[in-house]
């Protein structure tokens, strides 16, 4: 791996790496332990407007050659690659001020967001470019005529600007949906800590696992990205509000439609509720949490605990039980050294603007509780203690507040160690107290009372992107207060900036435009690959209801040959009183709607006794099955299964199956087979509507020439 020492740490734009000519007004990059120049970056001279269009053409291009799946996969691929790759992350992470651990979850945290996205994309999204969005619509009294949506890819780029706290995750959490989306990324991380997130692109690049540009990097300012970007596109920003509004009032967000979603800074909360009283399991998790995120990153989270909300009684013990755990536990130092728990923070900039933050607190009313602003004796990569005039080193820092309304504690972020205790006196204050962060990421409620975890949830959660309910039940097993996970939202509203990164599949979808289609059942099938009702069959089976000569039964073809609109339609079969009694007898379900007429007859919805809705559906099993050995593997469920017309004894029913969807997994020899099922009365009344999902072999090879030697 390459190191920049004292180098332009290079951009990697129209499928080439790129430094500027000369270095000349290029902002330096120290090691943030030591001051140590590490190397300069600068953008003087990148052609944005080139870099732009290379991810429109040729990243959309490469990206549209692959379905949702082959994109899913190739993240897998990718995550196997850099795992393989992690110590080398880690040596160069140090350098930014990260302790190991900071960088496994940096590291293994981005590497983790890819898995979870290839396995959620191959598991949750067809096989395909186009995704349905909900039930299609009828729009015309005889069907000829239906809506519904779709989502297709954005058709520009996603350009991600990342702050310097997550090189590697923050630019990986974004990466993960728009790739898997189809959307090629130009990733602009935080001048700083870039050297990592070129590490990292260095690596996939040289893996050459992805197409030509799907990502690209500029390493170094940014600022006029925003004038060659327009509605095609999408910027994900993170990092400082002042910076975020200057973006959002940008004339190509508000007049020329770039859609910009941020991500700020945020003023999180950690509630404990007036039951965690100390020597429960809840005071002991909820202090572990509120040191825990003073130290990560030396504090230098978005989501760490700014405002620590404890009852009124409890607010001498909490601060006590932070510093005493803060002593036991924390060494700050240079992170190579044996035993450093916190690094320094990311430059001597983020120092300043700490420290500057803490006075201000201390200033409008803030006491220090515990810590000190004084530079601190810290352990050096060579174990010693000492200070370090050039490391960007604090020590963490508690506040307390006779006034809990200042508005300094509610709206001052100290990027850094640092925590305010603040006490309440009853749920409705601790509910407003957190509410006047004007909107956070995550805030964490820790009680082992039921009704206490409803009240302050219900109160705050209108305010947060996200709340993690602490008890002794979730102590070990929580993922953490500080810790976004890929399946969830990460975001907030207000000033957290209103965004809403990662949370699973939305988080793809984000990066694609839902459309309203209209049309025909036939041609919305064509469109969108999915079965409509009402589209055209080629059914087999009984020929009274639409069974054509000659046509195979569909569970006869493979994938190979099975085609959506391939169906099945049996003939009817009678359901008698005797069977609706021989299934509740064998079932055991003698419910009394089939067993008992004169109570049946009473109920609103039955005409007497009638058939058990599984009866029904068992025996429609029997009615569509095609028994002998063949392509289809297994049956895996049913969905949406509802009972719409009851069935008497005496009435009849049939099946009808269609092939709806057809989803050929990318790393097996078979896929998944979606099959329409409609159950009918004589009369033609739907009597149960549902899915049938099967596994279906892509080739018709294990029982091809079954029994086995014929
Ligand atoms: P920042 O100064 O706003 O910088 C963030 C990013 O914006 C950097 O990549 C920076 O590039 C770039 N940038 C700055 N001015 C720009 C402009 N005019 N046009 C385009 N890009 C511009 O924030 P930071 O100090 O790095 O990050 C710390 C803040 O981020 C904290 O407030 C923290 O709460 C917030 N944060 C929020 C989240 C979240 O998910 N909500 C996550 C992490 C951090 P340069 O470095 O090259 O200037």
């Amino acid at each position: 791996m390459t190191t920049q020492t004292a180098t332009l740490v290079p951009s990697y734009v129209q499928g080439a790496w790129w430094t500027p000519e000369s270095s000349e007004g290029a902002t330096p990059v120290r090691d943030a332990n030591t001051g140590e120049l590490l190397a300069h970056v600068s953008t003087a001279g990148l052609d944005l407007a080139g870099v732009v269009d290379y991810g429109r053409t040729v990243g959309q291009a490469g990206l549209g050659r692959l379905t949702l799946h082959q994109r899913a996969l190739k993240l897998r691929d990718l995550a196997q690659y850099l795992n393989a790759h992690r110590e080398e992350l880690y040596e160069l992470s140090y350098k930014t001020g990260a302790t190991r651990i900071d960088s496994m979850i940096d590291v293994d945290g981005g590497i983790g967001v890819l898995f979870t996205f290839s396995s959620k994309g191959r598991r949750e999204l067809p096989n395909s470019d186009v995704i349905v969005d909900g039930a299609a619509e009828p729009l015309s009294k005889d069907g000829s005529f239906i809506g519904e949506h779709i989502y297709t890819r954005i058709p520009g780029v996603a350009a991600q600007i990342n702050a310097f706290n997550f090189p590697v995750w923050g630019m990986l959490e974004k990466f993960a949906p728009a790739f898997v989306a189809g959307v090629p990324t130009i990733v602009k991380p935080a001048t700083p800590t870039g050297f990592l997130t070129e590490a990292v692109v260095r690596l996939i690049v040289d893996s050459g696992l992805l197409p030509e540009g799907s990502l690209q990097l500029i390493s170094g300012s940014a600022r006029n990205l925003l004038d060659v970007m327009d509605y095609r596109d999408l910027l994900s920003f993170t990092g400082s509000a002042s910076t975020a509004n200057r973006l959002k009032t940008h004339p190509n967000v508000i007049e020329g439609g770039v859609r910009l979603t941020v991500e700020t800074d945020s003023l999180n909360a950690a509630i404990l509720g007036p039951d965690a009283v100390p020597g429960t399991p809840e005071f002991e998790a909820f202090v572990k949490a509120v040191v825990t995120e003073m130290t990560v990153k030396a504090g230098q989270k978005c989501t760490a605990i700014r405002r620590t909300i404890v009852p009124q009684e409890l607010v001498d013990d909490v601060v006590a039980a932070i510093g005493e755990r803060i002593t036991q536990r924390v060494v700050v130092g240079d992170p190579r050294a044996e035993g450093v728990t916190m690094g320094a923070l990311a430059s001597l900039e983020q120092l300043r603007d700490v420290r500057g933050a803490v006075d201000a607190m201390l200033a409008a009313g803030g006491e220090l509780a515990y810590g000190t602003l004084d530079a601190p004796q810290v352990r050096t990569a060579h174990g010693q203690q000492a200070v370090v005039p050039d490391g960007a080193f604090m020590t963490p820092v508690v506040l307390t507040w006779s006034d809990v309304e200042a508005e300094a504690v509610h709206s001052r972020e100290a990027f850094g160690p640092v925590t305010s205790v603040l006490g309440y006196t009853d749920l409705s204050e601790a509910i407003r107290l957190a509410a006047k962060g004007a909107g956070s990421l995550v805030a964490t409620v820790c009680t082992n009372d039921g009704d206490t975890a409803r009240a302050l949830t219900v109160g705050i959660a209108g305010h947060h992107g996200r709340v993690h309910v602490l008890n002794r039940e979730t102590a070990r097993t929580s993922t953490g207060h500080g810790s976004p996970v890929p399946h969830l939202v990460h975001g907030g509203p207000g000033r957290a900036g209103g965004g809403e990164e990662l949370g699973g599949i939305r988080a793809v979808k984000h990066h694609m435009q839902r459309t309203a289609v209209q049309g025909s059942p036939n041609l919305l099938t064509a469109i969108t690959g999915v079965w409509h009702t009402g589209a055209a069959r080629n059914t087999a089976g009984a020929p009274e209801f639409g069974g054509q000569p000659g046509v195979v039964h569909p569970f006869r073809k493979s994938l190979a040959e099975l085609r959506i609109g391939d169906a099945f339609a049996s003939p009817l079969r009678r359901v008698t009183r005797e069977d609706i009694e021989d299934f509740a007898a064998k079932t055991g379900d003698t419910f009394y709607a089939h067993t008992d007429a004169a109570a049946a007859e009473a109920n609103p919805f039955f005409p007497g006794v009638v058939a058990h809705g599984y009866l029904l559906v068992s025996w429609a099993a029997g009615l569509f099955v095609e028994p002998a050995p063949g392509p289809v593997l297994a049956n895996y469920g049913l969905e949406n299964l509802r009972f719409i017309t009851p069935v008497p004894a005496g009435d009849s029913i049939r099946i009808t199956l269609t092939a709806k969807k057809i989803t050929p997994r990318v790393t097996d020899v078979y896929g998944e087979v979606c099959w329409d099922a409609v159950i009918q009365n004589q009369d033609g009344d739907i009597v149960a509507t549902y899915d049938v999902l099967t596994l279906v072999e892509k080739e018709n090879t294990t029982y091809a020439n079954w029994p086995a030697g014929a």
